[in-house]
């Protein structure tokens, strides 16, 4: 037996590395979970659905919806911004889903400061060698932002020691199966089993 209430997840990583593959698996696996879609201010690259993978909206846009408030965390990466949607997150959460967000590390660090509960993993390259190639055969960006998302990747690996958890994907299926493997476990600890535990004590 699970606990209902809400769970947030960072789930972040070097571009490149996986991360909506896997997501798109567990998601499937696991209907309590609740992938939150992001606002971006890039170029909607081809097969994305607007609403599905990212809000694709523009800087002005965006700064309007961060001076209203309707922005949790937002951070600036390459030449774009991203940022996570306010309401949809808080009512997600109190409907007790398990949202997971796709985010970078500053933007992740942000949510832990206003979160602390939020759990965070990270999704490791085998090497920055296989996310180069990864990259380069996704074939979406061109040399200067494959340049700059080598070098941001390199930063991110670097603060990978911030994560509670860190799942190196040499194997989609192994990775996914691990991911999944840590969230199902989340719901289990004492502090979440708290509430039942002290109903089970209370009529001993
Ligand atoms: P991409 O352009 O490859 O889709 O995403 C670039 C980076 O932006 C990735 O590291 C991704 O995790 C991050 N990102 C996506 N959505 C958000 C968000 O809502 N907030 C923040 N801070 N980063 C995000």
């Amino acid at each position: 037996m699970q606990n209902n209430e809400g769970m947030l997840v960072l789930f972040s990583g070097p571009s490149g590395v996986g991360k909506d593959t896997v997501l798109d698996i567990i998601l499937d696996k696991d209907e309590r979970l609740q992938r939150s879609v992001s606002l971006t201010t890039r170029e909607k690259r081809c097969g994305e659905v607007d609403g599905e993978d990212y809000y694709f909206v523009t800087k002005d846009e965006f700064h309007t919806m961060i001076q209203n408030g309707q922005v949790l965390e937002y951070a600036q990466y390459g030449e774009n911004i991203y940022g996570t949607p306010k309401a949809p997150v808080d009512k997600w959460l109190k409907e007790g889903k398990t949202v997971i967000l796709k985010i970078e590390v500053k933007g992740a660090q942000k949510i832990r400061e206003i979160y602390p509960d939020a759990v965070s993993i990270f999704l490791m390259p085998p090497s920055m060698k296989v996310l180069e190639e990864r990259i380069r055969i996704r074939g979406t960006e061109d040399e200067a932002d494959i340049e700059r998302r080598l070098e941001i990747a390199k930063n991110e690996v670097m603060r990978s020691a911030d994560y509670d958890f860190v799942v190196v994907n040499d194997n989609l299926e192994t990775a996914s199966n691990n991911v999944l493997g840590i969230i199902k476990a989340l719901n289990f600890t004492y502090k979440r089993m708290n509430k039942k535990i002290s109903e089970v004590i209370e009529n001993v």
